[in-house]
């Protein structure tokens, strides 16, 4: 398995390592999977033609990397304004939504699963203030996928910088802000040491996916059981990278707070409705320029207005008085 991260990057790579764990167990040594970190095998974003071309038999590491061969790939990862990662889980496992993201995998030779959810991220790190649209206009953000074509369109300026280049980037004035996961990456990464302003929430990736992937020939290979063992190890591990982040970010979060000072910012009102109208934009003008995106879309847009009035009388209701 060639996967998108540094070895044992936590959450992302360290999922990754469950996943190979928990099919080594469950098939008895039958299968095992050995685990390569961004460019032990292939480099970081080669994972998906590595899979297809069976270099590796498996891989992991997140649906938007693709776009550039599935335009529709960033839907899989979940979109600005879109779903949870519990309502995300909802869409692939009950609403259509893996058959949807296989259809779209299989002309490859590559079957996706949703492996791993970092769970709502946060707003990112800014050193100007965001106190209205129009503070968005000139603002140099590391912000990549549909959020960056978002803030295009209000006028800020998205780039897209590897995260290893994050900090120096942001002490030294490159860039004005940056997004990365959520209180647990951001931690590790010492981001709150080169920003002032710490701003939730992260509208832009609400309840991020990542992906597993296996060659389509090599899971024909296997005998059925094998292959039944793949499929629900790739659900066991997209809950269990959730569950670490769920836990992780709130001990995270209280360090940055209590033992950083890190100063929190919720972004205004306006500045989020500007941003959501921007990202509905984004998706129905995506949707019209190509036709798997218009199916995808036309699904995940129907998933969020049906879960939308049971998530707000029920979890978000409950949440906001406890
Ligand atoms: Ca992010």
């Amino acid at each position: 398995m060639v996967t998108t991260w540094p070895r044992d990057f936590p959450g992302l790579g360290t999922g990754a390592n469950y996943l190979a764990k928990i099919i080594g167990e469950m098939s008895d040594g039958r299968l095992t999977v050995k685990v390569y970190g961004g460019n032990e095998l292939v480099p970081p974003f080669e994972v998906f033609d590595a899979v297809q071309r069976g270099t590796a038999e498996m891989g992991h590491g997140g649906a938007y990397y693709w776009k550039g061969k599935m335009p529709v790939s960033p839907f899989f990862a979940g979109v600005p304004f879109g779903l949870t990662g519990s309502e995300m889980n909802g869409w692939f496992y009950h609403g259509g939504g893996l058959e949807l993201y296989q259809e779209v995998y299989a002309p490859f030779g590559v079957i996706p699963f949703p492996v791993g959810n970092s769970g709502t991220q946060m707003g990112g790190w800014f050193n100007k203030e965001i106190n209205n649209v129009e503070d968005l206009k000139g603002l140099k953000m590391r912000i990549p996928g549909f959020g960056g074509e978002v803030l295009k369109r209000l006028g800020g300026t998205p780039v897209n910088i590897p995260g290893a280049e994050l900090f120096t980037a942001l002490q030294n004035g490159t860039i004005d802000a940056t997004e990365w996961v959520g209180p647990m990456n951001d931690l590790a990464f010492g981001l709150f040491r080169a920003a002032k302003y710490y701003y939730y929430p992260g509208w832009h990736e609400p309840g991020t996916t990542l992906e597993g992937t296996v060659n389509t020939e090599a899971m024909a290979a296997l005998p059925p059981d094998l292959q039944s063992i793949v499929r629900v190890a790739c659900k066991a591990a997209n809950m269990d990278m959730f569950a670490d982040f769920e836990a992780r970010n709130g001990e995270a979060l209280h360090t940055l707070i209590n033992e950083h000072k890190v100063e929190l910012r919720p972004f205004p009102d306006e500045v989020l409705a500007a941003l959501k109208r921007a990202s509905f934009e984004v998706f129905e003008e995506q949707a019209a320029s190509d036709d798997m995106s218009a199916k995808v879309w036309t699904s995940l847009k129907a998933f969020i207005e049906q879960v939308k009035p049971s998530t707000r009388i029920g979890s978000q209701h409950f949440v906001n008085r406890r």
